[in-house]
């Protein structure tokens, strides 16, 4: 934030106090919403491609600032992930999504969650740990959880990775690789990992019905899926054809606003409802 002269004084630059200012005061701010659980989730459904019965549902973190409104993640995982704040995020983010799964639990409904896991957590052999002990505490199946990661945390440190997923999947929670295909794709780590599911990037998917070079992405990375036996889910499904052309793929799982949009935790049970009677 300052600038030395050739006096060796300290020269005050305005522009970038003020960004250093203004990016401290988000950390800070940050860490205390982690403490003081002012994030909360919405979850959104996913779906089985032919038939439409929901299969799960993803949590996504959301941020009710006191002043600013309510924060997107792409603007405040960014932060935590930079700032070392994304392991007590992502444990906050598991434990809230285990208790709400153990409330629909105990309500008779099985709500199969997944959970975004920033890239760090793979780098910390005490992760499994800690997920061991929130499946624990709340008394759930461990199958019942996913944890959606990104390529680019496995690649990298792959070594610690894949000794971390390994911790997970000994646990008996599944492994989503999120965003698949885009960033720097090294699919080679798919023959030594126990993953379970391919999250097909939404990039790839929304157009695929008008755009044939998306369409032949999407086709390509199904059979991928297929071939190491995982399960293929794509994501940001916004309408009927492409719903349709993802069946035809041999797609497994669709999620997107077409299906529903992240919804707030008390609206799942009657949303969930509204579709089994309809
Ligand atoms: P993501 O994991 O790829 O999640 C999908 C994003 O696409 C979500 O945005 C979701 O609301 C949005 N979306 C869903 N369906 C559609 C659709 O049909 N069309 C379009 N255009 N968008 C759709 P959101 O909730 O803003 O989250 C953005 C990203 O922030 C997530 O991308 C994920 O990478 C990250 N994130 C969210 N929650 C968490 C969290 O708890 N932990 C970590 N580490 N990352 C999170
Ligand atoms: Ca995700
Ligand atoms: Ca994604
Ligand atoms: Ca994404």
């Amino acid at each position: 934030a300052a600038k030395r002269e050739k006096s060796g004084v300290a020269v005050y630059d305005a522009r970038l106090h003020e960004r250093g200012a203004a990016h401290l005061t988000a950390v800070t701010e940050l860490r205390h919403a982690i403490d003081r659980g002012e994030l909360f989730l919405q979850y959104q459904p996913k779906a089985l491609a032919n038939t439409g019965a929901v299969c799960g549902v993803e949590a996504l973190a959301r941020w009710q600032h006191p002043t600013r409104g309510l924060v997107r993640p792409d603007e405040f995982i960014p932060i935590a992930e930079e700032n070392g704040l994304i392991e007590p995020l992502t444990r906050y983010v598991i434990d809230a999504a285990l208790r709400q799964c153990r409330t629909w639990s105990d309500a008779g409904w099985e709500v199969p969650v997944s959970v975004n896991v920033g890239a760090a957590c793979l780098h910390h052999t005490e992760f499994p740990g800690d997920v061991a002990d929130l499946i624990k505490r709340h008394g759930l199946p461990a199958r019942l959880l996913t944890l959606e990661i990104t390529e680019s945390a496995i690649i990298s440190d792959p070594e610690r990775a894949v000794e971390v997923l390994r911790g997970l999947t000994d646990l008996g929670v599944r492994l989503s690789i999120d965003d698949f295909g885009t960033g720097y794709s090294s699919i080679s780590y798919l023959r030594s990992m126990r993953v379970h599911e391919m999250k097909l990037d939404r990039s790839f998917v929304t157009h695929m019905c008008t755009d044939a070079g998306d369409s032949a992405i999407v086709h390509a990375l199904v059979a991928l899926a297929r071939n190491f036996g995982l399960q293929a889910v794509a994501e940001g499904v916004e309408d009927q054809d492409t719903w349709t052309a993802l069946a035809e793929a041999g797609c497994d799982v669709v999620q997107g606003y077409f299906l529903s949009e992240p919804l707030p935790a008390e609206e799942v049970v009657s949303w969930l409802g509204d579709r089994a009677a309809a």
